[in-house]
């Protein structure tokens, strides 16, 4: 799984159940560094101690919470690296350009900030993806205007098509493009400083620029570079105080002939809340779309990424996998993978019936999106043999709370509903009890054993009847 989109969907659940201010102050400082699944630990990157202890003391549990419901596996721990070793010391947020990860400089508090000699072309290395090249990228009917586009913008980068905006669905290849022309640039050594941005890391750094009061430098770094990538531009929307200063960035490039390529889920016309001059900016060049691939480049997709991972997909397998109702690329990978984890924990060959076999695990992990408030709401009393007037009522009896508790830990678990949609459910006036439940339910399910028996029971069994 991809850890920028993953701490991007955490945001978002963030953003709607305490609001923006919090995202913005506290949680955009953060950086999703890393995790590893098998200890359940989890490393986030701080800026400072006192983020650090803000976070702990007031949202670990979310945090906990609902990470490792979108890792899908427990978190016992999360691990604070801080960026800078002690508390007089910071990283200068104008030049954490570009993931956060690749010029870190100690600057002491108070002085100028001296950027690296270096800094430039270097600012390339590190956050492009190489593994994302044009090679590996499969072009089929529904993408190849944007395939094309891109390649020819990675040939003649500012001459041609400029800005060049690729929209499309989630998983369907846009980042991939954004990387490979970027790769594609690199690779023909000219020297162009290329800088690959997600827009939200774009508005986080933003604001660090301004808490920081680095504005300026800021503005004048992404001014420096020559091949400006922009990922997911949809995010910008109604952040006017952060378009305000993109516009002027993209006026400077566009003016000098620098190339700019944007993705988005939508148009232009549809990225709401964007200002008018913003909007008529990006959809000034060549406004391109990546449809759902065919069957045809989804079976090419699997076999090529198979390929990459030195194995060879029988073809009827590839077939099978295409012909799933699965038309997220990132989806059928996630399930490729599986098919080789399968194959490998079982000790056998990946043939057809190996992979009819992990198909159907595959629709029974859908049980997500079968399942409402209402089912949830009935299976866990019935399974406590209790009723859901019960379980809505306000009787505090030992079990019966329990019961409740359970029943709002998985209809977070379970549903994509929010958690005002649950309080609704058990009227609630606000949602503070539902997080109050998760997290209870959370912390005695590592510690009750009956507990932990019952949400495997209800998983396994109850809902699946
Ligand atoms: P998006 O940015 O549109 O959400 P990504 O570029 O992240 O999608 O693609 C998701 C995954 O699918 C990536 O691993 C990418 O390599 C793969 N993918 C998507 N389209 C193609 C394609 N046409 N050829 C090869 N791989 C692809
Ligand atoms: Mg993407």
């Amino acid at each position: 799984m991809d850890i920028n989109n993953l701490w991007r969907d955490f945001l978002k659940i963030i953003n709607e159940e305490i609001g923006s201010r919090v995202v913005e102050t506290w949680f955009k400082a953060l950086t999703f560094s890393s995790w590893d699944s098998q200890a359940g630990v989890v490393y986030l990157t701080v800026p400072n101690k006192f983020v650090k202890e803000w976070i702990i003391s007031n949202y670990q549990n979310l945090l906990i919470t609902h990470l490792s419901r979108l890792i899908n596996s427990p978190i016992s721990k999360i691990v604070y690296l801080q960026s800078s070793g002690d508390n007089n010391v910071q990283i200068t947020p104008a030049i954490k350009i570009g993931q956060g990860q690749l010029v870190k400089q100690k600057i002491e508090r108070g002085k100028e900030s001296n950027l690296p000699a270096s800094y430039g072309p270097s600012i390339i290395k590190g956050h492009i993806n190489p593994e994302y090249d044009f090679i590996n990228f499969v072009s089929g009917p529904t993408n190849s205007l944007a395939y094309a586009a891109a390649r020819a913008v990675a040939e003649k980068p500012g001459l041609l098509y400029n800005p060049l905006f690729i929209y499309g669905d989630s998983g369907l290849g846009k980042t991939h493009l954004l990387h490979a022309v970027g790769n594609s640039i690199q690779q023909n050594k000219s020297g162009l400083k290329i800088l690959y941005q997600t827009a939200d890391r774009f508005v986080g750094e933003f604001i660090n620029a301004i808490r920081f009061d680095k504005v300026n430098e800021f503005e004048k770094l992404y001014k420096e570079i020559d091949v400006l990538l922009i990922d997911d531009i949809q995010f910008i929307s109604n952040k006017e105080q952060t378009q305000e200063i993109f516009f002027h960035i993209f006026n400077t490039l566009y003016e000098r002939r620098k190339q700019i390529v944007f993705t988005s889920d939508s148009l232009p016309k549809d990225i709401a809340g964007l200002a008018d001059r913003l909007r008529t900016r990006l959809d000034g060049g060549l406004v391109t779309d990546i449809q759902i691939p065919t069957l045809e480049t989804k079976i090419a997709i699997l076999k090529k990424k198979s390929e990459q991972h030195g194995e060879q997909l029988p073809d009827n397998v590839a077939q099978c996998l295409a012909e799933l109702d699965v038309n997220n690329i990132r989806q059928l990978e996630g399930l490729l993978v599986r098919l080789y984890a399968y194959a490998a924990l079982t000790k056998r060959e990946i043939d057809i019936d190996l992979a009819k076999e992990v198909c159907v695990n595959h629709t029974k992990s859908a049980i997500k999106l079968t399942l409402d408030l209402n089912t949830i709401g009935t299976k866990v009393a019935k399974y406590y043999s209790y009723t859901v007037q019960d379980l809505k009522s306000n009787k505090r009896l030992k079990q019966l709370a329990l019961a409740r508790h359970v029943a709002m830990y998985c209809m977070k678990r379970f549903t994509d509903n929010s958690l005002n949609d649950i309080a609704t459910f058990f009227k609630k006036k606000d949602h503070s009890t539902i997080i109050y439940a998760i997290e209870k339910i959370e912390k005695l399910k590592l510690s009750d054993n009956n507990l932990s028996r019952d949400l495997a029971q209800l998983e396994s069994k109850a809902f699946r009847e």
